[in-house]
C-alpha cells in the first residue's frame, strides 16, 4: 500500500478562499514503503488577524501565532519535505491550493500529485453518503487526539490509511489508489469539468466544441469513468485527443440502463450528426429481400425498409444500404452456389439463363433441377442473411431500473422498432396507443446485440394484448 514515499498533510488557515485566506499551521506525516517514518508541524504567522469563529472552531488564536514564523520562513524547509512524495490530504484540493499560493508568495515553485482521501472513501465505501473526517473518525472508531489542529488530523489521515488497509485488504486499497491517481485533469477547453459531477451510472453523455458544435455521443454503464477515459494522458488516439482539444461543454443524460443508453446514443448519434462519431448510414434505399421457401417458384423480392411489413420479418434476408449492393450481393451468392438467375429473380423471361449458359446454373430454369431442389439450396444460400427473428409474441417493454432501485423506464419495442420510452402508467399508455413502428437499422442492430448478450435476463412487459 503507497509503497511510495507520501505525506499526509494537514493546514490550518484564516478562511476557505485559498486566493485571500491564509495558512495558519501545517501539520505533516511522513510515510514510506506503508509505515511513518516522522512527522512535522509547525504554527504560521498569516499575517492578518484570524476571525473569531475559525479561532473558536480551531483554537489558534491571533496570540498563538504572534511569535510564529510566517510561510516565506519556513518555505524552504518545507518544501525539502514535500518534494516529489505523494500528497495526501483530505479534500486534497482545498490544502493543495493553500500550499500553491503560499509557495507563490515566497517565491518557491511547488507541484505535487495529489490523493484526496475524501475522494478515496468515496471510492471504497460507496455505500455511504458521508465523507467528511468526523463522520470517517465515528465510522471506522479513529481516535483523534487533537482535531482541527493541523497534526490532529494529519495523522487522522494516516489510521484512516491503516484502518483501510485492514478492513479492505492491502490489494483492493492498492487499486483505488492506482485509478484515482489516473485521473486524468479537465480538459483545457474545459477547466471548470469536474469529474466528481458525473454520475456513475448508465447513460448518455453529449460533447459540444465551439458554437455548441456536436462533437461527440457516446454511451456507457459508467458515465463518469468513460467520459475520464476520453480526458485521460495516456490516450494517444488521434480522434481522442482532437475532442479533448476542441471540447468546451459536456453534457449527459442518465439512463436507469444499458438498453436505455444504447437505444438514446443510435437516436442522437443520427440526430446530431456529430463530428467524430462514424459516418451516419444513409437509410433512405435501406432494402432486403423478401422470400418464402414454401413458394419455390417465386423468386426473392426486393424490398425497401419503408415497404417492409414486419410481421413477416422471419421471411426476410439481409439489409443492404441501396437497392445496388443488394442485387450485387445476390449475384455473388447466386454465382458461389450455382443456383438459377431466373429463380433469384436476377434474369427476366424463360430459360436458359445466362448462368446455365456458362454452365453454373444447375438448371432448373431448364427442368433439369426442380424448383423445390432450388430452393432447399437457396435457402442454404440465404441462411447466412436472414434477420433474427422477434423472441416475442408480439409488443414488448422492457424495464430497466438503475442499481439503487431509484431509476426505472419501460422501452416499448415492437418487431425491433423502438416506439419510446415510458418513465410512468400514463406516458406508457400514450406511447402504446399512439405511436408507430417505423424500422431503424441502428435500433435493430442495438436491439438484437443486447438481447442475445442478455440470454433472457432482462426484465420483460408483454403488451401484444
Ligand atoms: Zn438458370
Amino acid at each position: 500500500m503507497l509503497d511510495q514515499p507520501i505525506i499526509l498533510l494537514d493546514v490550518e488557515t484564516t478562511g476557505a478562499n485559498p486566493a485571500y485566506d491564509r495558512i495558519t499551521e501545517i501539520g505533516l506525516v511522513e510515510a514510506d514503503a506503508g509505515r511513518p517514518t516522522g512527522e512535522w508541524s509547525t504554527l504560521v504567522n498569516p499575517g492578518v488577524s484570524i476571525p473569531p469563529a475559525i479561532q473558536a472552531l480551531t483554537g489558534i488564536t491571533n496570540e498563538m501565532v504572534a511569535l510564529a514564523p510566517t510561510f516565506a520562513e519556513v518555505a524552504e524547509e518545507l518544501h525539502r519535505r514535500l518534494e516529489g512524495k505523494l500528497l495526501v490530504a483530505h479534500n486534497a484540493r482545498f490544502d493543495y491550493g493553500f500550499l500553491r499560493n503560499e509557495f507563490r508568495r515566497a517565491g518557491v515553485r511547488y507541484s505535487a500529485k495529489l490523493l484526496c482521501t475524501v475522494k478515496l472513501s468515496r471510492k471504497l465505501f460507496p455505500r455511504h453518503a458521508h465523507h467528511n473526517l468526523d463522520s470517517l473518525i465515528a465510522r471506522h472508531g479513529v481516535v483523534c487526539s487533537a482535531r482541527h489542529r493541523a497534526l490532529g488530523d494529519a495523522r487522522v489521515l494516516w489510521e484512516l490509511l491503516r484502518e483501510w488497509r485492514a478492513e479492505i485488504g492491502a490489494e483492493t486499497l492498492r487499486e483505488a489508489v492506482t485509478s484515482l491517481l489516473r485521473t486524468p485533469s479537465a480538459p483545457p477547453g474545459l477547466p471548470d469539468l469536474s469529474f466528481d459531477d458525473i454520475p456513475e451510472a448508465p447513460g448518455v453523455y453529449l460533447f459540444y466544441g465551439e458554437n455548441d458544435l456536436p462533437l461527440y455521443v457516446g454511451k456507457s454503464v459508467n458515465l463518469r469513468s468513460r467520459v475520464m477515459a476520453h480526458f485521460a494522458s495516456d490516450h494517444r488516439e488521434t480522434r481522442e485527443m482532437r475532442i479533448a482539444q476542441q471540447v468546451r461543454r459536456v453534457e449527459w443524460i442518465e439512463t436507469a440502463g444499458e438498453l436505455g443508453a444504447l437505444i438514446r446514443e443510435a437516436r442522437l448519434v443520427k440526430q446530431l450528426a456529430p463530428l467524430h462519431n462514424r459516418l451516419l448510414r444513409r437509410e433512405a434505399e435501406l432494402c432486403s429481400f423478401h422470400w418464402r421457401p414454401e413458394r419455390p417458384g417465386a423468386p426473392p423480392q426486393l424490398v425497401s425498409a419503408r415497404e417492409i411489413d414486419f410481421a413477416q420479418f422471419d421471411s426476410l434476408y439481409g439489409l443492404f444500404r441501396s437497392r445496388r449492393a443488394a442485387l450485387e450481393a445476390l449475384r455473388e451468392i447466386a454465382q458461389a452456389h450455382g443456383l438459377c438467375l431466373i429463380l433469384t429473380g436476377l434474369e427476366k423471361g424463360r430459360g436458359p439463363c445466362f448462368a446455365h449458359q456458362l454452365k453454373r446454373c444447375h438448371g432448373a430454369c431448364v427442368g433439369k433441377e426442380s424448383a423445390a431442389a432450388h430452393a432447399v439450396r437457396l435457402m442454404r444460400a440465404f441462411s447466412g442473411l436472414r434477420m433474427q427473428a422477434w423472441p416475442f409474441r408480439g409488443r414488448i417493454g422492457v424495464r430497466e431500473t438503475d442499481a439503487s432501485g431509484g431509476r426505472s423506464e419501460v422501452h416499448v419495442l415492437d418487431r425491433w422498432c423502438y416506439l419510446g420510452s415510458a418513465h410512468s402508467e400514463e406516458e406508457l399508455h400514450e406511447i402504446n396507443s399512439g405511436a408507430k413502428p417505423v424500422f431503424d437499422l441502428d435500433t435493430y442492430r442495438v436491439l438484437a446485440r443486447f438481447l442475445k448478450r442478455s440470454h433472457g435476463a432482462v426484465s420483460v412487459v408483454d403488451l401484444a394484448a
